[in-house]
C-alpha cells in the first residue's frame, strides 16, 4: 500500500548573491552571479519526501502566477510531487533573499507574498483528510496549521517543523502529533537550555512525539512510554547545509506513511540529509530512495 503525505507549507524562490561581506546599512557592495532556485521549507520538504518513494506527496501551497510561480511548480513535478490542488492568488510568489559570506554565513530576507495568502481549499481540505501524514511549517499562517490539523483523519500523523523559531499556541500544542525541530527551536519552545535529552523531555510534556536534528552528530528522538533514543549522524565533506533540515522532515514523513516506527523513519531521514549536505543547493539537493539505500547498507 502506498501512504500519502501532504506538506502544508511555503514555497520561495531563492535569489542568492555570494558576497565578500554581508553589507551594513546604507552600504552598496558587490556580489558575484546571481542564482535563481526553487526554495521554501514546504516546497523543500515535499520535494525530499518525493523523491523518498513509498508515499504520494501533495503539496498543498500557493503561489502567484509570475515567473516564480513556474520555477517552483517545475521543480516540484520534476521530483514526482502532485502539484494538482497548488492554489494560485493575487500576490507575488514567496521570494528569499539571500547572501552568503565567503565563511558560508547566510544573510536572509523572506519576502513571504503569496504564503501569506495561504488558506486551505476545500480541495486541499479534503485531500489532507486522505493523508497518512500531514506535514507543515511555519513559514504560512498559523490559522491555515491549525486548519490543516482539524482537518486529518483520526490515527493519521499531524507533524509540524516548527521553523522558522516561534512560540506555539496551546491550541496547536494540543492538535500535535509530532515535532521536528533543532536544537536552537528545540530550547525556544522549550523555554530553557540544556541537552537535547532534556529539551526533549520538556517538550514531550506537550506533544506525543519530539524529534530534535542535530547536525552532524544526527538526530534524537523521544516517544512518550517509549525509551529515547539517539540516531547517530553519518560523518560526510559538508558542502552547503541548506535544506538539510528540509530533507530530514520530507523523507520522514514519507518514511512514517509508508508505516516506519519513528527511530527507523529518523534513521533514513538522517542518511538522506547528511547525503543532501554533501550537494549544493536546496531542493536539487535532496537524494533519491535508491541514493538513500545506497548509503544506508
Ligand atoms: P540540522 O537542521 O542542522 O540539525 O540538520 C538536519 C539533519 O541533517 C541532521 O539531523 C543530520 O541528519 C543532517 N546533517 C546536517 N548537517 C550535517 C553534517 N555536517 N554532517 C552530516 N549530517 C548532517
Amino acid at each position: 500500500m502506498t501512504g500519502q503525505v501532504v506538506v502544508v507549507g511555503s514555497a520561495n524562490v531563492d535569489l542568492v548573491v555570494d558576497v565578500p561581506r554581508h553589507p551594513g546599512g546604507g552600504e552598496t557592495i558587490l556580489g558575484g552571479d546571481l542564482r535563481r532556485t526553487p526554495g521554501g521549507k514546504g516546497a523543500n520538504q515535499a520535494v525530499a519526501a518525493a523523491r523518498a518513494g513509498g508515499a504520494e506527496t501533495t503539496f498543498a501551497g500557493a503561489l502567484g502566477t509570475d515567473e516564480s510561480a513556474e520555477l517552483l511548480l517545475t521543480s516540484l513535478e520534476r521530483a514526482g510531487v502532485r502539484t494538482d490542488l497548488v492554489s494560485r492568488v493575487d500576490a507575488p510568489t514567496g521570494t528569499a533573499l539571500i547572501t552568503v559570506s565567503p565563511d558560508g554565513e547566510n544573510a536572509i530576507v523572506v519576502a513571504p507574498g503569496a504564503n501569506a495568502r495561504l488558506e486551505l481549499t476545500a480541495a486541499q481540505v479534503e485531500r489532507i483528510a486522505h493523508a497518512d501524514v500531514v506535514l507543515a511549517q511555519l513559514e504560512i499562517p498559523l490559522g491555515t496549521v491549525r486548519a490543516a490539523a482539524a482537518a486529518r483523519r483520526p490515527g493519521a500523523v499531524m507533524a509540524l517543523n516548527a521553523a522558522p523559531s516561534r512560540d506555539l499556541p496551546a491550541d496547536l500544542w494540543d492538535a500535535l502529533d509530532l515535532l521536528v525541530v533543532n536544537e536552537h527551536e528545540a530550547a525556544d519552545l522549550a523555554h530553557t537550555d540544556g541537552t537535547p535529552e532534556d529539551l526533549a523531555k520538556v517538550l514531550l510534556e506537550r506533544v506525543l512525539a519530539v524529534v530534535i536534528t542535530l547536525g552532524a552528530d544526527g538526530s534524537l528522538v523521544a516517544e512518550r512510554d517509549r525509551p529515547t533514543v539517539r540516531v547517530p549522524g553519518i560523518r560526510v565533506e559538508a558542502v552547503d547545509t541548506t535544506g538539510a533540515g528540509d530533507t530530514f522532515c520530507g523523507v520522514l514523513a514519507a518514511g512514517l506513511a509508508r508505516g516506519l516506527a519513528l527511530p527507523e523513519a529518523a534513521r533514513l531521514a538522517g542518511v538522506a540529509a547528511a547525503l543532501a549536505v554533501t550537494r549544493p543547493g536546496a531542493q536539487d539537493a535532496v537524494p533519491t530512495a535508491a541514493e538513500v539505500e545506497e548509503s544506508s547498507r
